[in-house]
């Protein structure tokens, strides 16, 4: 163990706050870092609301309006390490979605035209004003450490706390979500893609080659499988593998459809037809992450170029 006592702040910025509650969820391995981790700063646990210095900052969620640049840049100034905690923060995460529609579009959505909105009323004034893009953390400030998942899972946050305290690096394994799903890779006659609600899968085989779309395969481990061993195919929250990444011509649906198409009797060009048709939930946890932006995906570029290009240096008035 580090002799050096560890002293932790957390930020949550614009996210669902699921990373945090991942603490809770170490039940009683937290005792194990406890000892050794001063939590400070907590939105969950403390109500300290300024930054006192520590050694480490976990941030969790994007970068969606003024406050979140702040927050963050308070963290930097005040943290001698920062992790960048959860899809949100590493890659923009599901918020990223918000990049293909207009600010004024949301703020319609959200409080004006909303069935579940009683009183149909724009934010405050004092609120704080959206950016035009929804952006991962370090287009915002310098990130240390990248713990990608939505949130991770409680042994990688373990892991990863763990390590800070005996001083080394935390495991970061490349592995895609496949490599801990028990579900069988076999070639079928599946001949038409099928939704989730058609008909209740077969247990034992991967979702590919059932006709259903998976993203596990092109989706980083972060999570231990949970959903296909479940019976829920993924859907990416992860984020993208390293290889998907920082490779110019890999991209999730060229990936996809290569390997569906290979394990049924589903045209390839169907498959990414299907993707791209989808694509707002096929990318929208990695979506504002500018290697994602830079695939040859023109839905998602389009998209993003046209909002942007609507919008570009309007500020949103919230009156
Ligand atoms: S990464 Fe997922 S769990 Fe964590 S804050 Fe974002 S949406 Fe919530
Ligand atoms: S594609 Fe999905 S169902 Fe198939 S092995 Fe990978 S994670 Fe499991
Ligand atoms: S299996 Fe896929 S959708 Fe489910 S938690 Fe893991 S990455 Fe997310």
């Amino acid at each position: 163990m580090s002799a050096v006592p560890v002293t932790v702040n957390t930020e949550w910025l614009s996210d669902c706050s699921g990373c945090h509650i991942a603490i809770v969820d170490l039940h009683e391995k937290i005792l194990a870092v406890l000892d050794s981790v001063t939590i400070q700063r907590c939105p969950v646990l403390t109500d300290i609301k300024d930054y006192p210095h520590a050694t480490v900052g976990l941030v969790s969620g994007a970068i969606r309006n003024e406050h979140d640049r702040h927050a963050a840049m308070e963290m930097r100034k005040s943290c001698d390490l920062v992790i960048a905690w959860g899809s949100c923060a590493v890659f923009g995460g599901p918020a990223g979605a918000g990049n293909v529609h207009t600010r004024e579009e949301i703020a319609d959505a959200v409080y004006l035209n909303n069935k579940t909105t009683v009183s149909a009323q724009p934010p405050s004034c004092e609120v704080s004003p959206l950016e035009s893009t929804v952006s991962p953390l370090d287009k915002a400030i310098d990130v240390d450490l990248y713990l990608p998942g939505c949130p991770p899972h409680p042994a990688f946050v373990f892991d990863a706390l763990l390590a800070l305290v005996e001083g080394r690096t935390p495991k970061a394994t490349q592995e895609s979500v496949c490599g801990h799903c028990t579900r069988q890779m076999r070639k079928t006659d599946v001949d038409a893609i099928r939704s989730n609600s058609d008909g209740i899968a077969n247990a034992d085989q991967c979702f590919l080659s059932q006709g259903y779309l998976c993203m596990g395969s092109a989706t980083i481990d972060r999570c231990l499988s949970p959903c296909p061993q479940n019976g829920i195919p993924c859907t990416g929250c992860a984020g993208a593998t390293m290889q998907v990444l920082t490779e110019p011509n890999r991209d999730i649906r060229t990936e996809i459809a290569e390997r569906m198409s290979k394990l049924t009797k589903i045209p390839r060009d169907a498959i990414v037809k299907e993707i791209e048709r989808t694509s707002k939930s096929h990318y929208s946890y990695t979506m504002a992450t500018q290697m994602i932006g830079e695939k040859p995906t023109f839905l998602i570029r389009r998209w993003i170029a046209e909002a942007d290009q609507d919008y570009q240096g309007a500020k949103y008035d919230t009156q």
